[in-house]
């Protein structure tokens, strides 16, 4: 068996072209602005940053960084956090991840306004997707995975999803969402024991546990899912946590590292920034989105 991709950068790029139709339609002065938050000197950081505001401005999002010098303090980064909620012209507000040691990232995700919370991260939004309601914000990779399954259409109902990985970004919010669809879900992490066994009874696999080409070709059962959300470097080349040429012998569907997830979440994010910019206008004037798209 020869395993088909699951083109993320494909995928990704019509979402795109799509948000910006809808976009290019809305007046001008109502253009959905996203505002990122950058503490510190993160060389990753800072290229996913850049990559987040070019994609943004492309699809007609506009796009204010706020880069901040990792010696800023808690309160203060809060206060700021306070003024992205407070300002009527924004319409998302992110923190880029991770934050300096002295910071504590819960503190500061919990108070972004929910409804700008487009990153999903707030435990507000996170809780919401816990519960099922429709009008949770969610985080941007699960919600890029599961887009992936059903372009493919990919059955999710009654399927044995594993999740490697229990981070609060990727893996518990892609068990949540995996589990809305009907999934039956196992969540592994790095005290799970028999982690291969466990792989093996998968019929889709979600690997985001950050081990470069831990998941291997006999840890698939044939005919599996498999979609790698890592992103690592072996000699200063990309690569993701699945091997990915040995499984592509074993699995139906398999994402490339780079061009699989990655592209995906950043489309997320900037089809977040829509949706909850199209839902705050709607909240302010009290009427249908004027866009005519927006599902609000
Ligand atoms: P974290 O480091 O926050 O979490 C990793 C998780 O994997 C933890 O739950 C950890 O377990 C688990 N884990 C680590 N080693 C093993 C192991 N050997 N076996 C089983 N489980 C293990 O990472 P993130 O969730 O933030 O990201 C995961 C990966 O996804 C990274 O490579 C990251 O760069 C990438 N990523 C990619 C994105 C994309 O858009 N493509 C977006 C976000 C992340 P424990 O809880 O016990 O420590």
């Amino acid at each position: 068996m020869t395993a088909q991709i699951l083109d993320g950068r494909k995928i990704a790029s019509e979402i795109r072209e799509d948000l910006a139709k809808k976009i290019d339609i809305i007046p001008g002065e109502n253009m959905p602005v996203l505002a990122v938050v950058l503490v510190g000197e993160n060389d990753a950081s800072k290229v996913y940053v850049r990559n987040k505001k070019k994609a943004a401005l492309e699809v007609g999002i506009g796009c204010e960084v706020i880069e901040l010098n990792d010696t800023i303090g808690e309160n203060a980064l809060l206060e700021i956090i306070h003024e992205l909620n407070d300002n009527p012209h924004v319409n998302g507000v992110i923190v880029q991840l991770p934050l300096p040691k002295h910071i504590n990232p819960l503190k500061i995700l919990s108070a972004i306004n929910p409804e700008k919370d487009v990153d999903g991260f707030n435990p507000y939004n996170a809780g919401l997707l816990a519960c099922k309601e429709p009008e949770a914000i969610v985080s941007a990779t699960p919600k890029g995975i599961l887009k992936l399954l059903q372009v493919a259409n990919i059955d999710l109902v009654g399927k044995h999803a594993v999740i490697i990985g229990r981070s609060n970004i990727v893996g518990r919010p892609t068990a949540m969402l995996l589990l809305n669809n009907d999934c039956t879900v196992t969540i592994a992490h790095s005290k799970t024991t028999n982690l291969s066994e466990l792989v093996k009874e998968a019929d889709i696999v979600v690997a985001a546990c950050g081990c470069a080409k831990l998941v291997k070709k006999d840890w698939i059962k044939k005919g599996a899912v498999v979609i790698d959300v890592g992103i690592n470097r072996i000699d200063g080349k990309l690569c993701g946590d699945v091997d990915f040429d040995e499984v592509c012998e074993v699995a139906s569907f398999v994402t490339p590292v780079p061009g699989g997830v990655g592209p995906m979440t950043v489309a997320m994010l900037l089809e977040n920034t829509y949706e909850a910019a199209c839902r705050q206008r709607e909240h302010q004037h009290n009427h249908k989105c004027c866009c005519g798209h927006c599902k609000h």
